[in-house]
């Protein structure tokens, strides 16, 4: 493989082309910087974005007692006060500039009646802050639901308007360093199978989350923890790679619905859980996944859902929906029987740690969107992610742009791009399809077995070592085709993201927001530090660092109080 196949040079180089990747590279673009996007996928089609349902932001309902401050009060306590403050007050403070900005590129929102934006309050918020974009024309999506859809036309209409060169279907394999600073990267064309060099003045990752070390997970299948990984092996700090987000079913469930154990019993009661909608997603996938592992679980690991008492169930149209396809698909209708239903892996909450800045520890390295970490600590409260996108993707583009705009040509070091092309390229092995699904099987397993929402120091080991024995098995998968060759890479990856996740999960002696250990069943004041992990000579390095309590804290007036019962350090909302 000849290292020079391809050499494109650009001011600013984004990885990922889902909201945060788009809205970083209309911003680096619109500063006067040359912007070059390379994206998993194809154009439009690729992440997490195109799922979002719900956003949230103050100022939309007539709540005069809301504010931006206690919008962060409940984002900062919900996540066990662990997330960057500062960063959740530029969010709380910047999103409805962002909004608005939507609006005037053409998204439109679910209405009342009088055409006043339709609020609600979401669970974890203590105010009525939700709201739900609306497509105004469509676009045909692989996948995805109609606020996702419309953020993510809205965003590469921009992008088409403005010219900006899209590799999609191209993969990052590498960062690339020179001079000590990240000057851009390895990539790879899934079309062509051809490997190539991007090299960027500045970098921003916005490649999403690495959920995808879970099955059954609700995440595209692009969240493989590629940038956490390559910005892992540059040397950038990752934070709370330990949490993750569960959701409680694998349907979404109207009010009214019941949750049955295996005895027939409605058990969410006996958590304290009278009403399910009005619970965000944490204590009530606790909660399932208690009583499942208590033994009362339907079929190993499921629970039925009683759907027969749904008052007006024609208000649902999802539910109606999904009425229609079960009975179609199966014959059943769920308002008549029960209905299985199980826990599943939601986003993840680490990340990259950045600066309000977006800049990574790395010089010339920056991240946004979802592979960022530190803005909320252990949960999510539901609609901040997708404005995480907006406010953190402008940013990220804007202190790249101006950074590459005042930079020379960056200095590329031979010897990292043929390092790279070489561990990405040992030559090609015809079981290596098979050997990257069988690693990526043996993630999930371990992961579903010892790392699912409720963990302990017991499953935790084992699981770290089943994990640890698969790392000589990953080293040289090279697969035939392009495409089929970026699904190897991905194993790899996968296994760096979940080698961390487990040792930070081990290291966390407690429970806190949605990170659950039932050995370590309280809140411990001494555990109020995010671990801190990097890589220092080929080994990992891990470190504490307490959050700055600027302007939140567990004895804060107006935050949520604790549970006084916890056994898992969730907050009640009245
Ligand atoms: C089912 C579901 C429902 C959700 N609902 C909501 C909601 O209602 N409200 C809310 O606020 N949030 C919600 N979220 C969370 C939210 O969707 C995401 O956190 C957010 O959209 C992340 O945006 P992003 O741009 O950072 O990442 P994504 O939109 O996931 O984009 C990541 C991009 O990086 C690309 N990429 C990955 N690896 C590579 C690589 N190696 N090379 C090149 N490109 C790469 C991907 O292909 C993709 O283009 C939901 C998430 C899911 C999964």
């Amino acid at each position: 493989m000849n290292t020079t196949d391809e050499l494109t040079t650009t001011d600013v180089l984004i990885i990922g082309g889902g909201g945060a990747g788009c809205r970083a590279a209309i911003e680096a673009h619109d500063l006067g910087a040359k912007v070059t996007m390379v994206l998993k996928g194809k154009f439009g089609n690729s992440g997490c974005t195109l799922h979002v349902g719900t956003s949230a932001v103050v100022g939309f309902n007539d709540d005069e007692d809301d504010s931006d401050i206690s919008s962060l009060c409940d984002l900062i306590s919900f996540g066990g006060f662990l997330g960057n403050q500062d960063l959740a007050k530029i969010l709380v403070t910047e999103t409805m500039e962002r909004v608005e900005e939507m609006v005037d590129w053409g998204i439109d929102f679910l209405r009342e009646d009088d055409g006043s934006v339709y609020t609600y309050r979401s669970a974890a918020h203590t105010r009525t802050r939700n709201f739900t974009f609306s497509p105004v024309n469509p676009r045909k999506h692989d996948y995805g639901a109609p606020p996702g859809m419309a953020m993510m036309d809205t965003l590469t209409e921009q992008i088409e308007r403005r010219g900006i060169r899209v590799l999609d279907d191209t993969v990052l394999i590498d960062l690339i360093k020179g001079d000590g600073k990240v000057v851009g990267a390895t990539v790879l064309d899934c079309e062509t199978g051809s490997l190539k060099v991007v090299t960027a003045k500045s970098t921003v990752l916005a490649t999403g989350t690495y959920s995808q070390i879970f099955s059954p997970t609700t995440v595209s299948p692009f969240e493989t923890g590629d940038g956490h990984a390559a910005a892992y092996r540059v040397g950038a700090e990752l934070t709370s790679m330990e949490a993750s987000q569960f959701v409680a079913t694998s349907i979404p469930f109207p009010p009214g619905t019941k949750f049955l154990n295996s005895l027939g019993e409605e058990f969410l009661p006996k958590y304290g859980i009278d009403n399910p909608r009005d619970f965000a997603k944490e204590p009530l996938a606790y909660a399932v996944w208690k009583e499942i592992m208590s033994g009362r679980g339907f079929k190993g690991d499921n629970i039925m859902l009683d759907l027969s008492n749904i008052q007006e169930p024609e208000s649902f149209p999802w539910f109606m929906d999904n009425v229609e396809r079960s009975i179609k698909k199966t014959g059943r209708d769920p308002r008549k029987e029960p209905v299985e239903s199980h826990p599943k892996s939601h986003t993840t909450m680490g990340g990259i740690v950045i600066n309000e800045r977006c800049e990574t520890t790395v010089p010339g390295l920056y991240a946004c969107g979802a592979v960022a970490g530190g803005v909320y600590g252990h949960a999510r409260p539901e609609g901040y992610t997708s404005m995480i996108t907006l406010v953190f993707g402008k940013r990220g583009g804007e202190y790249a742009a101006q950074q590459a705009l005042d930079s020379p040509e960056p200095v590329l070091d031979m010897d990292e791009i043929t390092g790279s092309f070489a561990r990405a390229n040992a030559g090609v092995d015809e079981l290596a399809v098979t050997k990257a699904s069988d690693i990526k099987r043996k993630i999930k397993l371990a992961t579903k077995r010892y790392a699912w929402v409720i963990k302990d120091e017991e499953g935790l080991s084992k699981g770290l070592c089943r994990i640890q024995a698969l790392k000589d098995e990953v080293a040289t998968l090279r697969a035939a085709t392009g495409r089929q060759w970026a699904r190897t890479l991905e194993a790899r990856n996968l296994l760096w993201a979940v080698e961390l996740h487990f040792i930070g999960a081990l290291a966390r002696k407690e429970s806190r927001g949605a990170f659950f250990r039932d050995d370590y069943p309280d809140t411990e004041p001494d555990w109020l530090k995010n671990i801190i992990y990097s890589q220092v000579d080929g080994s990992l390095v891990m470190g504490y660092r307490e959050p700055e309590l600027k302007y939140c804290d567990p004895s804060h007036h107006g935050a949520p109080k604790y549970r006084p019962t916890s056994h898992y350090g969730v907050r009640e909302y009245a």
